[in-house]
C-alpha cells in the first residue's frame, strides 16, 4: 500500500502537533502523530518500555520498532475505518525522524508536500515545550536538560531528513507566528496540491 502523504516537519515545540490536529479534522485528511502513538502504549509492554527508556533521555526510539509500530497503527486505523487510504491524505507528524526511517518508508509514502515549520528563536521552542509540560503529562517535557537533548537530537538526526526529499516539495513556514497564521500559510499550499 502506498499512502498519499503530507509531512509536518520541524523541531520539537515548532507546532507540528497543533497544526496536524487541525488538519486532521478536515474531511479527506487523517492525522497521525508518531509521539502520540508511542504515548498510547502500555508502559509495561515491550515497545512501551523501549519508548520510556529512550524518550526520557531525549533520544529517538530505534528505527525498527518505530517503523514497525507505525505500520501496525496505520493498518489498525484502516481496518477500523478511521483511515481510508484510497481517499484520505495522511498528515504525518514526527515520522520519519531519521534518514534511515525515511528510507524504510520510501515505498510506503507518496509524499505530496513537506511543511517545514522553522523557528528562528530556539528559546521560543524551549518555552513552548515547558508550557506544554504543564498541560500534558510528558516526562520528556519536564526537565530542561532533556528538552535541550531533544533539540540536539533533532539537529543531528532529524534535520538531515529534509535533504532526503525532493526540495521542490518543501514549503518553509515561519513557526514563530500565531497558530492561526501558521495554519493559513499551510492551507494556502494545501489547497493547491
Ligand atoms: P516532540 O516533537 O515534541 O519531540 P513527539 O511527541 O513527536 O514530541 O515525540 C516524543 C518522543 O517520542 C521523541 O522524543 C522520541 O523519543 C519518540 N519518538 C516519536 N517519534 C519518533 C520517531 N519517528 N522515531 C523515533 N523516536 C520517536
Amino acid at each position: 500500500m502506498n499512502y498519499r502523504t503530507i509531512l509536518l516537519f520541524g523541531a520539537p515545540g515548532a507546532g507540528k502537533g497543533t497544526q496536524g490536529k487541525i488538519l486532521g479534522t478536515i474531511p479527506g485528511f487523517f492525522h497521525c502523530a508518531c509521539g502520540e502513538v508511542f504515548r498510547s502504549l502500555k508502559a509495561d509492554s515491550e515497545v512501551g518500555r523501549i519508548f520510556i527508556e529512550y524518550s526520557s533521555r531525549g533520544e529517538l526510539v530505534p528505527d525498527r520498532p518505530t517503523v514497525k509500530l507505525w505500520h501496525h497503527f496505520i493498518e489498525s486505523c484502516t481496518k477500523t475505518g478511521r483511515f481510508h487510504p484510497e481517499q484520505d491524505t495522511l498528515v504525518l507528524d514526527g515520522i520519519p525522524r531519521s534518514v534511515h526511517q525515511a528510507e524504510m518508508l520510501q515505498d510506503t509514502l507518496n509524499v505530496a508536500a513537506i511543511f517545514y515549520l522553522s523557528c528562528k528563536r530556539p528559546d521560543a521552542l524551549v518555552e513552548r515545550i515547558q508550557r506544554r509540560a504543564l498541560k500534558e503529562n510528558r516526562l520528556d517535557d519536564a526537565k530542561l536538560e532533556t528538552i535541550r537533548q531533544r533539540l540536539q537530537t533533532y539537529e543531528k538526526e532529524t534535520r538531515p531528513v529534509l535533504d532526503f526529499y525532493d526540495q521542490a516539495l518543501v514549503h518553509h513556514i515561519d513557526a514563530g507566528q500565531k497558530p492561526v497564521e501558521v495554519l493559513f500559510d499551510i492551507l494556502r499550499q494545501v489547497v493547491k496540491i
